[in-house]
């Protein structure tokens, strides 16, 4: 999470949200970072986790992550969570809950929606208030 927390912050520099991701493979390797981008490259799917996702498949030489973990600075939202299952990934660990769009527990729960042929683990609240803090500096600012 300290390494999404850092991926974070390389958003904010470019105007974009503070969000930051980081794929780990089966052993706890980082495979792969992400961070939001929408603003820097007008790409409204650039959110941290499906670059990191992208990024991740890539290294793997294939579009199925299983037994990785996506680490996040920020709980996914709707899109996100559809990735993550299409990735078929094992675990999402998040930060600070979203409490407006999240899809992990706040306003849907797509990644354990038993309807899905995939639900990866969650675990939530790692760092919380670390990660909510980085979200409500960057909003004071602007
Ligand atoms: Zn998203």
């Amino acid at each position: 999470m300290r390494q999404a927390l850092h991926e974070a912050a390389q958003a904010a520099s470019a105007g974009d949200v503070p969000v930051g991701a980081v794929v780990l493979d089966p052993h706890g390797v980082p495979l792969a970072t992400g961070h939001n981008e929408r603003e820097a490259t007008g790409d409204p799917t650039a959110h941290a986790e499906v670059l990191a996702l992208r990024r991740a498949a890539a290294v793997l030489g294939g579009w199925r992550l299983t037994g990785c973990t996506l680490v996040v600075t920020l709980e996914p939202c709707t899109m996100c969570a559809g990735a993550l299952v299409q990735s078929r990934i094992a675990r999402v660990v998040y930060g600070a809950r979203d409490e407006k769009a999240g899809a992990a527990g706040s306003l849907w729960d797509v990644l354990r929606d038993r309807r899905l042929n995939h639900r990866p683990e969650v675990v939530q609240g790692v760092l919380e208030e670390t990660c909510a803090a980085q979200l409500t500096a960057f909003f004071r600012e602007r």
